[in-house]
């Protein structure tokens, strides 16, 4: 018997099946119970003007701190958590502590710089996206320009709905990224309709930039159209200086990645944005 699973796994019924099965209940059951238990955490990472290394942006990034099994990464939590729906209550909080966080960061006098926080599809479905949006907003007092959301183009959104709710978002002063850009299937048809503010070029490209021909193609073209199109483009997955050269030669506007610093917890990123003040 087959039976299938998601988007491209096929399960066979075997005895080790009913392991996997309550290994994922399990690991539900924990997710769930870990948000009771504050075991989730923001990390922070910079997102770098490459002019003027400055800091003009940064990208919160959830962690898991496990009771025994120690940080579990977002890569093996989230799909599950995309699978049960849960993704919809957990990425409520995290925008949540990301504009606590970010108003807090404001309030002490360090200099404003707008957040990024990566929305899932699921929570795209939801029919009430916007009011939670704004009700965050509200309650957390931060004004909207300086939350980005991320979405990716692995969505397969309903092109009529996501570009009302993108547009209604962008109103009230919200910025719209494309996460990923370039691994999905969509991704000039998000561009011709959608009101996106920035491009984030996938690390993908970016690794081997400098040893494969296609890559720096590919990343070099996606400069061009982003600025042609008036958008900003951001490069994630920076790690050296030769990928850093080309992306400056070819006017790359920013720089996310382990170059210039990996996600970070929050007293770390403090006194980033503390050297910044002063400098
Ligand atoms: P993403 O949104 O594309 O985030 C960037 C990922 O690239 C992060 O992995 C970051 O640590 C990693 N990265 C950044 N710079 C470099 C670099 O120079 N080299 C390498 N090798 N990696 C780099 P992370 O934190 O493990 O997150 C993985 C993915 O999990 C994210 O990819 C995002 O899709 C998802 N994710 C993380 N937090 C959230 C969240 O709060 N909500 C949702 N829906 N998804 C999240
Ligand atoms: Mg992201
Ligand atoms: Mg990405
Ligand atoms: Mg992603």
């Amino acid at each position: 018997k087959v039976k299938e699973q998601g988007k491209n796994s096929f399960l066979f019924y075997t005895p080790e099946m009913d392991v996997v099965s309550l290994e994922r209940l399990t690991l539900e059951h924990e997710m769930r119970n870990a948000l009771l238990n504050n075991e989730y955490e923001l990390y922070y990472q910079p997102q770098v003007e490459m002019n003027t290394e400055r800091i003009i942006g940064m990208e919160a990034l959830i962690r898991w701190n496990h009771p025994h099994k120690g940080r579990i990464p977002p890569g093996e939590f989230i799909p599950l958590a995309e699978e049960s729906g849960f993704i919809v209550t957990l990425g409520e909080w995290v925008l949540e502590q990301a504009c606590i966080q970010n108003k807090r960061w404001q309030d002490a006098g360090l200099p404003p710089i707008p957040v990024s926080v990566n929305l899932s599809v699921r929570q795209f479905e939801q029919k009430n996206l916007m009011e939670v949006v704004q009700e965050v907003l509200r309650r957390t007092g931060l004004p909207p320009q300086y939350l980005e959301l991320e979405i990716t183009e692995t969505m397969t959104l309903d092109v009529d709905r996501a570009s009302k709710v993108l547009s209604q978002l962008k109103q009230m002063g919200v910025s719209i990224s494309i996460d990923d850009f370039g691994t999905g299937y969509s991704s000039l048809h998000y561009l011709k309709n959608f009101p996106i503010h920035r491009l984030k070029i996938d690390r993908s490209f970016v690794r081997d930039l400098e040893h494969d021909p296609n890559d720096a193609a590919i990343v070099s073209a996606i400069i061009a159209l982003g600025h042609t199109m008036n958008i900003h483009v951001i490069a994630e997955g920076v790690e050296n200086t030769g990928q850093l050269r080309f992306l400056q030669e070819h006017a790359c506007d920013e720089i996310q990645g382990y170059y210039f610093s990996p996600p970070i917890p929050v007293p770390e990123i403090e006194m980033m944005l503390q050297d910044q003040l002063v400098s």
